[in-house]
């Protein structure tokens, strides 16, 4: 029988000709967004463009990936010379030379002593894989009953089995349960807003939840807990920042049993909290850091895990024969050559460009324009860290997550792109943005709420 196949039709300024038959939409209502299609067609610096030709301010940087704006021309360059050049190794017992240097780079970003990296190809494969080197870790010590893990409610890494696990996201537990790791607790979250709300930066209640640690260590004993895994700052759920003193608690339970402290930077690495790390933003020093998105700008794939140097000492040197594979995880584009290429073009600008001066330039800019929100009906609670911030907003009754679709609609009519999580809105522009178009990012985001309540 011949199958009919649908013509591809190339996206013009006419919404009603994209064919929407056979894409399956990911962590997207689809049947909603078959009704309210969103497409966009082009994205240059800091706007998107859409279907209907509407320019868009760019507040989320993407996916929180592209720190840098859309369509610079170094960063595409890159890619097109090392496509020219070599386009694909071989990602096992090969490599090329710029691999190895990118790794050597990109622990300079990193505080001392984490020294050595580990390249994936997104977050989520970043987390399975700092999971996975704790456990190796272990092992190799003679540890090898050091087996659970540590996460924390509310917390989001990723879509692979060992990120549904420690991550606390109420649906994944819900519909993935039974391929989820077993013997995994969680920390409770921090977000109190009889406590907290409207704290500008880190909130100064809280700080004792992290004694929840060591009521887990009492219960299982160190002995059999390999690592604890958090978000410096929660980003998907919508920038809970950590209250004051809380992920010191956390390091010093940590270090005191033994127990691997997992830093999942995938939104927060690279200038998100106006530092290289969140581990530098709160002077906490992790045993590891995934790190995903703005490392290529969103342009290609990668992510990947900065070890300390001893954790790799200790798996690699487990004797036996020096032929065999020490570790046995990878993948096979792990540390593509774009993808290097692209990273190289990205820490080169941050580097020129003095990037990081102009996150803590945004830093204040952001931070002094969504707190001057404070008030506005509808506005439950208004936090921020760096160039990232996030309301919450009062739900409309009986329909969890209509409120901020809504919201996020209004605010694409009037020119801006906001992310939500349900009710939650969180912003986090691109460090290239100009502190009139941050302003005038939440100025816009005002007008949207004051007209929706
Ligand atoms: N970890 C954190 C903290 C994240 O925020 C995300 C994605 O937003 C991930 C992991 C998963 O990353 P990816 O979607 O690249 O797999």
């Amino acid at each position: 029988m011949k199958v009919e196949t649908t013509q591809f039709k190339e996206v013009t300024a006419m919404q009603d000709e994209v064919d929407m038959q056979a894409y399956w939409m990911p962590y997207t209502p689809n049947r909603y967004f078959r009704k309210n299609p969103k497409i966009m067609v082009s994205a240059k610096g800091v706007y998107y463009t859409d279907d209907h030709g509407r320019k868009l301010l760019d507040g989320a940087s993407g996916l929180w990936t592209s720190p840098l704006g859309h369509g610079d021309p170094r960063i595409i360059e890159a890619i097109q010379r090392q496509y020219h050049t070599m386009d694909y190794v071989p990602a096992f017992q090969m490599a090329s030379k710029e691999t190895f240097r990118l790794a050597n780079r990109i622990t300079q970003y990193a505080p001392n002593g984490l020294g050595k990296v580990f390249f994936v190809n997104s977050g989520s494969e970043a987390v399975d894989t700092a999971l996975k080197i704790a456990l190796a870790y272990h092992r190799a010590k003679g540890e090898a009953s050091r087996i659970r893990m540590i996460g924390r409610e509310r917390a989001y890494h990723g879509g692979c089995v060992g990120g549904i696990s420690v991550g606390g996201i109420p649906t994944n537990r819900k519909m993935f349960g039974a391929i989820m790791m077993p013997g995994v607790d969680h920390l409770p979250h921090t977000l109190n807003l009889s406590q907290m709300a409207f704290s500008r930066g880190q909130p100064t209640w809280g700080a004792h939840l992290a004694d929840d640690l060591e009521r887990l260590v009492l219960l299982h004993d160190a002995s059999n807990i390999a690592a604890v895994i958090l978000e410096p700052v929660q980003g998907s759920t919508g920038v809970i920042v950590p209250p004051l003193g809380y992920l010191e608690k956390i390091r010093e339970i940590c270090t005191k049993h033994g127990i691997l402290l997992i830093f999942d930077e995938v939104i927060t690495g690279f200038g998100r909290l106006a530092a290289n790390f969140g581990a530098d933003r709160f002077g906490v020093k992790p045993d590891m850091i995934t790190f995903a998105k703005a490392i290529t700008n969103g342009v290609i794939p990668m992510g990947g895990v900065i070890v300390r140097d001893d954790i790799y000492e200790t798996i690699t040197g487990i004797g036996g024969q020096e032929q065999l594979i020490e570790f046995f995880h990878g993948y096979t584009y792990s540390g593509h050559p774009l993808a290097t290429a692209a990273a190289h073009a990205c820490l080169d600008i941050f580097e020129t460009d003095d990037i990081m001066a102009r996150t803590k330039v945004l830093d204040q800019v952001l931070g002094d324009a969504v707190h001057s929100l404070k008030g506005i009906p509808g506005i439950i609670d208004i936090r921020n860290c760096g160039v990232s911030a996030a309301f919450d907003l009062e739900p409309i009754a009986g329909k969890p997550g209509l409120r901020g679709m809504q919201i996020l609609e209004s605010c694409i009519e009037h020119g801006i792109l906001v992310r939500i999580t349900s009710d939650t809105i969180a912003m986090g522009p691109p460090f290239v943005a100009s502190s009139e178009e941050v302003q005038s990012l939440v100025e816009i985001f005002s007008k949207v709420v004051k007209k929706a309540f």
